[in-house]
């Protein structure tokens, strides 16, 4: 890499190009604009840090704002590594997510302050300032501060640090440097068909990397207009997207929006019109839920990714491709190899299951701490996803389940996502899921966790009735068990691992 500072160059070509406008103020930024704001904020941070700067962590606790963007593309200007950190956890899920990046300077929204004098007791070292106005706060050091000229690009340098969803278990830190953020915002350049036309919504925090890579990072890569949105409430995105003036092209959901949009009493048709696509991944989406967008002529696209790598899998957009690979999760980025190996370690065969393994320059080379764990993920270059899933004939990928949430039931493979589709194709079913448990006579077997809607009954019974004639014997649930919400991470993602805890702790 010779220079990777997306902002830089179309400061250059497109000054007066609009970059970032910003939903809850009406805040807008030209990329000249753009570009001399986040000079000033390195040129903070420089003065700020000094020489502790080179690879120092910065966190912010933020919803998204211009200022999320500037401080983030401000670190990689000052060699400094930003970590945009998860609002929606509270201080003690937070505690020891600082204390493993331990950062020298923690920016944060007002909103959150509670948390963060928590946080900033037990590290008496690390600075700490408010995005609220007023002279400590970030926006007056920042214009306060002189432009500083961007380090040069170490490819191999650190920029940023996300932290997993923790859906299998603690979150880790994923390592990204200059090199896999550049490759991963390319690679969804080309998925996303992102140009300088596009004027892409961007709802989804910046914590995650579908927000702060798939969307932002690119968007502004390919020169095209950013909307930034500190939050998600179907009437605001809904209101947005039908405003012909602000010709919104591509809108980006976790299936969880997607359905509250679908389902809110402002949904229409018209409003979505204008969207190139509408991008849908980080979980595993219904295929009635792409039907019904289907019907309405939006193209909802299903893509497959993860913090270690970003985008890895995406549908083409393209109405046909969407509607002749129900449930699929597309087809490979363009810099990206991917292979689907076996139990023994081979590839498999075409249909066959298999975990997905992927190598490229988007690919983490590990996490921030963890040798264990970045030495139990790597194999030969080959970063190990821990998801299951095949390829078929025409080349289209299918996601099966997480590799941890399999188990073996009498010999056989159960992959606990169909038995939850099972589940939830009955009308009394609001959720569900289920998890392996040890047992003696089959060697583990299903538990379900099933939440009934409200105000409808339905027995153990009928609900085991229900899945006797949908699965196969090794694959229906022991035990039924109803409880009144299942336990999910902020991004919606279940937490098998809390329901193996309740199951194994219940039968002590
Ligand atoms: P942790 O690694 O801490 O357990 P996590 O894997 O959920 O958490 P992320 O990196 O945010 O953290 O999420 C990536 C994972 O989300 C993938 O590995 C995959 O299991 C799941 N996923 C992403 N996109 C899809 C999709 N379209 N369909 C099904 N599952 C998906
Ligand atoms: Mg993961």
């Amino acid at each position: 890499l010779v220079q990777d500072d997306p902002v830089l160059y179309r400061a250059r070509v497109a000054p007066d190009r609009q970059a970032l406008f910003e939903i809850a103020t009406g805040r807008q930024l030209t990329y000249a604009e753009l570009d001399r704001r986040i000079a000033r904020c390195a040129g903070f941070l420089v003065a700020l840090l000094g020489v502790r700067r080179d690879g120092a962590r910065v966190a912010m606790l933020a919803r998204n704002s211009v200022d999320s963007i500037v401080l983030a593309f401000a670190c990689q200007r000052a060699g400094a590594i930003y970590v945009p950190l998860n609002w929606r956890l509270n201080a003690a899920e937070l505690r020891p997510i600082l204390a493993d990046c331990a950062p020298l300077l923690l920016v944060h929204d007002e909103e959150f302050s509670c948390a963060v004098a928590i946080l900033a007791e037990a590290d008496p070292e690390m600075t700490v300032i408010s995005t609220a106005d007023g002279p400590a706060a970030l926006a007056a050091r920042i214009e306060a501060s002189l432009p500083a000229a961007p380090v040069p690009a170490d490819a191999d340098g650190a920029c940023i640090l996300l932290y997993t969803s923790g859906t299998t278990g603690q979150p880790k830190g994923v390592v990204i440097s200059r090199r896999n953020a550049f490759f991963a915002a390319v690679n969804f350049s080309f998925v996303g068909e992102i140009g300088p036309g596009a004027v892409a919504l961007c709802d989804l925090p910046f914590f995650h990397t579908i927000g702060l890579i798939a969307v932002a990072r690119t968007t502004l890569m390919l020169g095209g207009t950013l909307v930034v949105s500190d939050r998600f409430t179907p009437a605001r995105t809904l209101a947005a997207l039908a405003d012909r003036e602000r010709a919104i092209t591509h809108y980006f959901a976790v299936p969880q929006i997607a359905l509250a949009l679908r389902n809110d009493p402002a949904y229409s048709a018209a409003a979505l019109s204008g969207l190139h696509a509408l991008f849908v991944g980080g979980a595993p989406l219904t295929q009635t839920l792409i039907e019904s967008y289907l019907d309405d002529g939006v193209a909802l696209v299903n893509g497959y990714g993860m913090s270690e790598a970003g985008t890895v899998l995406h549908v083409p957009i393209d109405r046909r491709a969407v509607q002749d690979n129900p449930g699929s999760v597309g087809l490979p980025a363009p810099l990206l190899d991917i292979r689907i190996v076996g139990e023994d370690g081979r590839d498999v065969g075409e249909g066959e299951i298999g975990e997905f393994w992927l190598r490229g320059p988007a690919v983490t080379s590990g996490y921030w701490n963890k040798p264990r764990e970045t030495a139990a993920a790597f194999t030969d270059g080959w970063y190990r996803t821990g998801d299951l899933g095949r390829r078929e004939a025409n080349g289209f990928y299918r996601i099966v389940d997480r590799l941890k949430d399999m188990y073996i039931s009498g010999g056989e493979n159960v992959y606990p996502a169909e038995v939850e589709a099972a589940l939830a194709s009955h009308p009394a079913v609001l959720d569900a899921a289920v998890i392996g448990v040890p047992d003696e006579r089959w060697g583990e077997c299903g538990v379900a966790y099933v939440v009934l809607r409200p105000g409808v009954a339905a027995t153990g019974e009928e609900i085991a009735g229900h899945c006797a004639e949908r699965l196969a014997a090794f694959k229906r649930p022991v035990r039924i068990l109803f409880i009144e919400t299942i336990p999910r991470t902020a991004s919606g993602k279940v937490q098998k691992h809390v329901l193996r805890q309740h199951h194994s702790e219940e039968i002590l």
